[in-house]
């Protein structure tokens, strides 16, 4: 039988080469030796997503693995998925907004969980903040704590689900970023914009708000600009 080895000195990022998974590989690479990139290609409309991913870890120089998560598109086509289904400007007051993909971040740590086992890694770095969770329930810290036991229970493994970003903010995520020295990496290089433009996106839909805002209420706070 296989020994169930632990290696504290490694983790597994959930990276999607966005600003908040981004900032969580940049402060997983300061507490880690080592550190393993994962990526899920779920069919979303824009596979820059996945060249943005490729760039940074490559600059990074982490081991980056991408996996197919076509089913997720299968099982909840929604307007970041489908190229027929517009991604709303506001979310509605009484619902989520219809860029939630139901279940997804509770998919990507358990896919990310059982690649960890293997490599005998315990701790999963995740960039899911309650703080501006946007409607996305599995982002809140209750749903991750929960995940976590499932995940132990699961697999007979002591998983620790790291959450760097649950409970600040956008800014406070820019200075996250700043202090781990990636400021301009993050600016430049990563994608949040649904509409699939990198950097500073296209300024007009809910997520290039978000980080806009949080960009310049950063700039306020921290840098007297
Ligand atoms: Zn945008």
């Amino acid at each position: 039988m296989k020994m169930n080895t632990r290696n504290k000195e490694a983790c597994v990022v959930v990276f999607s080469g966005g600003q908040d998974s981004t900032t969580c590989l940049l402060w997983a690479l300061k507490k880690y030796k080592e550190v393993v990139a994962v990526s899920f290609d779920y069919g979303q409309r824009h596979k820059a997503e996945l060249d943005c991913a490729k760039e940074i870890t490559d600059e990074l120089n982490v081991e980056w693995h991408v996996m197919d998560m076509s089913l997720l598109n299968q099982l909840a086509p929604n307007s970041l998925t489908r190229s027929d289904i517009k991604v709303q400007e506001e979310a509605p007051a009484d619902d989520v907004p219809n860029s939630v993909v139901d279940g997804r971040n509770m998919l990507f740590l358990t896919f990310a969980a059982v690649f960890a086992k293997q490599r005998g890694i315990t701790d999963i770095i995740t960039g899911v903040s309650q703080s501006d969770f946007s409607g996305y329930p599995d982002c809140r810290d209750v749903f991750i704590k929960s995940l976590n036991t499932t995940l132990n229970l699961a697999m007979d493994h002591t998983f620790c689900v790291e959450t760097p970003l649950m409970w600040i903010d956008k800014a406070d995520t820019w200075k996250l970023a700043d202090d781990l020295g990636g400021l301009d990496m993050v600016r430049h290089k990563t994608l949040t914009c649904y509409n699939g433009i990198k950097g500073e996106g296209c300024g007009n839909c809910p997520s290039c708000k978000l980080r806009k805002e949080g960009y310049e209420k950063f700039l306020k706070k921290y840098k007297n600009s």
